[in-house]
């Protein structure tokens, strides 16, 4: 194996718990083990410590500590929002609106919920990813109850226009749900600079642990619950809390939220050289997203010519972590929903190669990964079955 060096660069996947997260955790897992429901004093300081994450991740985002509810992630805060929304509101109405490049968790509640007698639009987006104010404006009438428009999108980093589609959902008396798994911890997100309702997001994005993660729920808004069982979260999710794990996402997120423009701008001239590097090395690639209104560590190209799945093989055999347009359902290849809406073929949409950078990756990183990834896609191509560039 030829200069054989380990290269992270799949944070969106998900990312490492850094060590002081680890050492904050793990008291709670041993000495202070107690049920935040029970009475006795090592019970009071594992509620303590939850009361705490929950100041820290009310703080991260501009809300009160009690319109925070710890779940186990990403996918539960999605679920819980947008079946939650609909079901206690079903007298009022039974139209909900998202867009058709939000993540799974979204979509796949959505098509539940259109089982269950539910109408869901899935609004278009443009090249970049963005969703159009006017589409949503078009679409929305006094049937619809929420509307769930992601912050930012997981595999092309197109930031949102939250705050406009906010504000169009509240003057046509519906509630609005943000998955801001990718942003948090990533960008600056405010509920009160943005208006949203209702924001999911999860600790493994930001350094956390895995099966965490929190919803946030705006004062007052009529919401079901999910889960059913003891008197947890204030009575709204029932489950023994996820103590350690709640801890963690607390000073994950505190970590993550300080000097987060410094770092963010860190990361962007990483990724920004990366985009350049390949653009200026590769002939016959693409930027997926939007050009300017994208995650700072988000970086999405479609090389023609090329499987995205070999590029990640070959860039693994050279210690390069990284993702594609392609997810593997069953045994066929599904181009990813996200680049087919931008409007990309099937093809250039396998071609795809998503890196996600943090702030840990270094500028010889950087380098490693331009030199390799112009080896593997000039051996691929060379190999190719799907033609090859005129020279
Ligand atoms: N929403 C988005 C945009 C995501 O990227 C992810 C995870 O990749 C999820 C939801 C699901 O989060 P979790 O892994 O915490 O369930």
């Amino acid at each position: 194996m030829e200069d054989r060096q380990l290269v992270y660069m799949d944070h969106a996947a998900t990312t490492a718990v850094d060590p002081e997260i680890v050492q904050a955790m793990v008291p709670y897992l041993h000495n202070h083990f107690g049920n935040p429901s029970s009475i006795y004093s090592i019970a009071r300081e594992a509620k303590e410590a939850v009361d705490s994450a929950r100041v820290k991740v009310a703080a991260a985002l501009g809300a009160k500590p009690d319109e925070i509810f710890f779940t186990s992630g990403g996918t539960e805060s999605d679920n819980w929002a947008i079946k939650g929304v609909a079901y206690a509101n079903r007298k009022r109405g039974d139209h909900l609106i998202t867009s058709k490049i939000e993540h799974h968790a979204v979509l796949h509640t959505c098509q539940y919920l259109e089982k269950q007698g539910f109408r869901v639009t899935y609004l278009p987006v443009d090249q970049y990813g963005l969703v159009d104010p006017g589409e949503l404006e078009r679409s929305i009438t006094d049937t619809t109850t929420l509307v769930s428009v992601m912050y930012a999108n997981n595999e092309i980093g197109t930031i949102e226009p939250v705050k406009e589609l906010a504000s169009i959902t509240h003057e046509h008396g519906a509630y609005f749900h943000t998955d801001a798994v990718q942003a948090v911890g990533h960008i600056p997100v405010s509920v009160d600079s943005t208006g949203v309702d209702l924001l999911s997001l999860s600790g493994h994005k930001f350094n956390g642990p895995k099966g965490t993660g929190a919803l946030y729920i705006r004062k007052g808004i009529r919401i079901d619950n999910i889960l059913h069982g003891g008197g947890q979260e204030r009575n709204r999710r029932a489950g023994t809390e996820n103590l350690a794990g709640i801890v963690g996402t607390g000073k994950a997120i505190e970590l993550a939220t300080t000097g987060i423009e410094e770092k963010g701008a860190r990361i962007r001239a990483m990724r920004d050289r990366l985009i350049s590097g390949i653009q200026g090395s590769i002939p016959h690639t693409r930027l997926n997203g939007h050009p300017s209104l994208r995650l700072p560590g988000n970086l999405n190209i479609s090389f023609d010519f090329i499987e995205g799945e070999s590029m990640l093989l070959l860039l693994d055999s050279f210690g390069i972590c990284a993702s594609t347009g392609s997810a593997c359902t069953s045994d066929s290849l599904e181009p990813s929903h996200v680049l087919l809406a931008t409007g990309l073929p099937a093809e250039t949409a396998h071609g795809s190669l998503r890196l996600t950078l943090d702030v840990e990756n270094t500028d010889e990183e950087v380098d490693y990964v331009l030199l390799t990834l112009a080896k593997v896609v000039g051996r691929l191509r060379e190999m190719s079955p799907l033609g090859k560039p005129a020279t």
